[in-house]
């Protein structure tokens, strides 16, 4: 393989289960399966110990299959087997990217398509994971947007991708030998950063984080996952009581004149009224800084007196904030900052006194970079027109 040429492979076809099949038990939280497996025959006295030990094989040993779950009686397996089914969602295609990032395009019922992205660094591996097919908003900038919304993603579903993952990775512990917690972790973080609005599908992204960071499973700790929002504001107080998660606010404008134009949820809940719902955010302190995420568009956003007012604009909140180069994609309406005006703007932010990091575009090969995801195979997509005409351009 050359250095140029990124990795293509098909990984595998096999038809997924519909939903009126049996009950798939990935994505219950522990009371939902507890509820399940006494509602379905399982003796309630011994359904919390059931739970405990169905869920170390699912979530701490990726085991899917109820015949080798050795400390469940057989008689017990093969009732388990008759009602229910482990299923993650289908892996349709991997991509390696040469600077290691992997984008896989996993299917999921009804036929739909989303895509994840696992980006390893030196010191840790993020998976950015999706919350919808699509997305209902239309933010200008962001190839999503350009797809219309076709469904939310269950709770299986999302944590399912984690796990897709931990397969591909080959970073499950061996059944009954430590948790995994040895060495460094392949897969250490996740960013709800993918294909969706995460806050338009609270509940199953809620339910899938819990699954995530239960201490008895995957066990990803709530500092390593990142919800990143365009700023759905009455959700924003609730995901810090219900998921206890960071936060990553996508604010990229600091005129409302501006930010109207490049995420429209700014005309329903304008600057101030996000920037109210982050101050009163619970769980801030020094450590747990709220990451402000801000796209540089040339000549829109990207000025020396933008970077000044971002900065009087977040005055008293704890924050730090990513630049994101913008990343092309075919028919996009904006161009990437230059790099010297990229720095100018980091430069103004540090100097008041906050982290400025300016992310590393990566699988730019591969089209696996923020914000260019979208599945190719989607039909319901808008045109050209309608994008500009819904970002006033
Ligand atoms: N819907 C959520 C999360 C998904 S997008 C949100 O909007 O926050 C993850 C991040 O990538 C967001 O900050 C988004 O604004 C940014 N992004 C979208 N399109 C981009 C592009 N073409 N170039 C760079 N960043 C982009
Ligand atoms: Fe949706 Fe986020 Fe893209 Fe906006 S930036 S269209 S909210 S995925």
């Amino acid at each position: 393989m050359t250095a140029s040429s990124p990795i293509t492979q098909d990984v595998m076809t096999i038809p997924r289960k519909m939903p009126e099949g049996p009950i798939n038990l990935v994505g219950l939280t522990r009371a939902k399966l507890l509820a399940t497996l006494i509602e379905h025959g399982t003796p309630e006295k011994q359904a919390k110990m059931r739970v405990n030990q169905i869920w170390q094989w699912v979530y701490q040993w990726g085991v899917r299959d109820f015949a080798k779950m050795t400390n469940l009686s057989k008689t017990y397996r093969a009732e388990l087997a008759e009602k229910f089914v482990i299923e993650i969602p289908e892996m349709v295609s991997r991509q390696i990217s040469t600077d290691g990032t992997r984008k896989y395009l996993v299917r999921i019922a009804g036929g739909h398509e989303v895509e994840v992205v696992y980006i390893p660094e030196t010191d840790r591996g993020t998976l950015c994971v999706s919350s919808q097919v699509g997305c209902t908003l239309t933010c200008s900038f962001c190839h999503t947007g350009t797809q219309k919304l076709v469904r939310n993603l269950t709770a299986g579903e999302i944590v399912g991708q984690i796990m897709m993952a931990r397969d591909d990775l080959d970073e499950w512990p061996q059944p009954g030998v430590g948790t995994g917690d040895a060495g460094p972790r392949l897969l250490s973080n996740v960013v709800l950063m993918g294909m969706g609005e995460p806050l338009y599908n609270f509940d199953n992204v809620r339910d899938a984080m819990k699954i995530a960071m239960d201490n008895e499973g995957i066990s990803l700790s709530r500092r390593r996952i990142t919800l990143s929002t365009s700023g759905v504001v009455p959700e924003i107080a609730k995901t810090a009581e219900e998921i206890g998660c960071m936060l990553a606010i996508s604010f990229h404008a600091t005129t409302d004149e501006v930010r109207d134009k490049l995420v429209p949820i700014n005309k329903r809940w304008n600057i101030e009224a996000l920037l109210a719902a982050l101050k009163a955010y619970p769980k801030l302190s020094n450590s747990e800084r709220i990451t402000f995420e801000y796209v540089m568009l040339k000549d829109v956003n990207d000025s020396d007196d933008d970077a000044r007012r971002l900065v009087r604009l977040i005055e008293g909140i704890p924050a730090k904030i990513n630049l994101i180069p913008f990343n092309e994609w075919p028919g996009s309406p904006y161009q990437r900052s230059d790099w010297s005006q990229i720095k100018s703007f980091a430069d103004v932010i540090y100097k008041a006194g906050y982290a400025s990091p300016i992310r590393k575009p990566r699988g730019e090969d591969i089209m696996a970079a923020c914000g260019q995801l979208k599945s190719a195979t989607e039909r319901a997509r808008k045109s050209r027109k309608q994008i500009e005409a819904e970002a006033g351009l």
